[in-house]
């Protein structure tokens, strides 16, 4: 049976660039969150230029979307005046909350604009209502709680404040306390406090006797290696109705620099998922078809981590240490053709006459079409063709209009 849930929290959804949020904006988000060219912990990605930033804050304002910033790095002392004059540069935008875990930070944002909503960031690690409640005396509205509590310390937390409680229900995860994590600063140079994290932890491990460098012992986990440090990736799909029940004001997506397709695969299932919430619709069926759709992005094996497991060894359980791929990302919408009047697609995979296709659209049930012509279009010609390649535009008459934030997925 659906349990009644009173509240629906927020989806709160990624965004490495502009192309991806707008899949994410279009596939469902109540809020996104994205990251500017300085002190964001994804200092790897594209990010968003100053210009790109009050792009991003416009194009989610007119579809009433909230956008969250982040400026959640650690901040050194030599920093203070760069971080003043980042600050100042983008005073202007109307974010609609800052995304923090440093102390500076939180004290700068406050003098930089006006009534802030400061959102603490997973990187303070915060995981009890005391810690929860000392940082609202500074001025936080909401604080990302860790990853690494359980459900039980969740839902006593959530009676002891007032504070808006985030939770991460999906992605990666880290092997250490959420980012704070010496280890990829240590074996590549690359801090992950500032946001060049080179996941060091999923990489495979030896053992090395140090009088012999060039012999390396396998210390055998299991037959693929010995991946000590890496972990799965969490999926709470089947818990959501617990922690919206429970009280939690926004559920978090991770993957900053995820890629449109994942994007809108996750924020399609999230986003239906809280539909069926609210409409006391949310039983085991239900949650069974949305897992099957969330296998059908590329993942390792999924954990309810710390939150529900009791025992955690399942986290670096082995088996999904590589990414499963159940399915191919093989096209999206590239605008239209006015000859056939349908829609130009960009191969991103190669596809075949003959395969099924599935089609994944915001608000729609996916549903399949077999190709029985790909239609070539290159150089001002078209011409039939019984294979699609990476990069090749073309024409697809079966699958008809198509929405043009469409997906395109081939099983296997
Ligand atoms: S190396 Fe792994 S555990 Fe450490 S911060 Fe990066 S992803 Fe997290």
């Amino acid at each position: 049976m659906a349990l009644h849930v009173k509240k629906i929290p927020e989806l709160l959804v990624p965004a490495g660039n502009i192309k991806t949020l707008k899949y994410a904006v279009e596939y469902g988000a109540d809020a996104v969150y994205i990251g500017g060219k300085k002190f964001n912990l994804r200092s790897l990605g594209d990010n968003f230029s100053v210009a790109e930033l009050e792009e991003a804050v416009d194009y989610c304002h007119l579809r009433k979307v909230k956008t969250y910033i982040t400026l959640n790095s650690v901040i050194f002392e030599s920093e203070i005046n760069e971080l003043k004059e980042y600050l100042n540069e983008i005073k202007h935008i109307k974010f609609d909350g800052f995304i923090t875990s440093d102390a500076a930070a939180i004290n700068l944002i406050k003098i930089y604009f006006k009534n802030p909503n400061i959102h603490i960031s997973t990187q303070v690690n915060i995981t009890n209502s005391i810690g929860v409640n000392l940082y609202k005396e500074l001025g936080a509205k909401r604080v990302n709680i860790a990853r690494e509590i359980k459900f039980n310390d969740l839902k006593e937390i959530l009676k002891n404040t007032t504070v808006e409680i985030e939770v991460f229900v999906h992605g990666a995860l880290c092997i250490s306390y959420s980012g704070r994590c010496m280890l990829s600063k240590y074996m590549a140079g690359r801090d992950a406090n500032k946001g060049q994290c080179a996941h060091s932890c999923r990489w495979k491990y030896y053992l090395l006797e140090e009088e012999r460098p060039n012999l390396f012992f396998n210390i055998v986990q299991d037959k693929k290696g010995t991946f000590i440090y890496n972990s799965r990736d969490l999926c709470l799909m089947s818990k959501l109705d617990l922690l919206a029940d429970a009280g939690v004001s926004a559920f978090k997506i991770e993957g900053r620099m995820k890629t449109e397709s994942y994007i809108a695969q996750t924020v399609w299932a999230y986003r239906k998922a809280l539909d069926y919430i609210k409409n006391d619709e949310f039983n085991d069926e239900k949650k069974s078809f949305l897992l099957n759709e969330l296998n059908k992005c590329t993942h390792r094996d999924y954990t309810v981590g710390f939150m529900f497991l009791d025992n955690c060894n399942e986290l670096e359980d082995n088996e999904g240490v590589s990414y499963i791929k159940n399915y191919r990302f093989v096209g999206l919408y590239n605008g239209i053709n006015e000859k056939y009047g349908l829609p130009l697609i960009l191969v991103k995979n190669q596809f075949k006459k003959g395969e099924n296709i599935e089609i994944l659209e915001p608000g729609k049930m996916p549903h399949e079409v077999r190709i029985n012509e790909i239609i070539v279009i290159k150089n001002n010609c078209d011409f039939v063709s019984d294979t699609a390649n990476p990069n090749d535009i073309v024409i697809i008459k079966d699958i008809g209009n198509i929405n043009p934030y469409a997906i395109l997925r081939i099983k296997g």
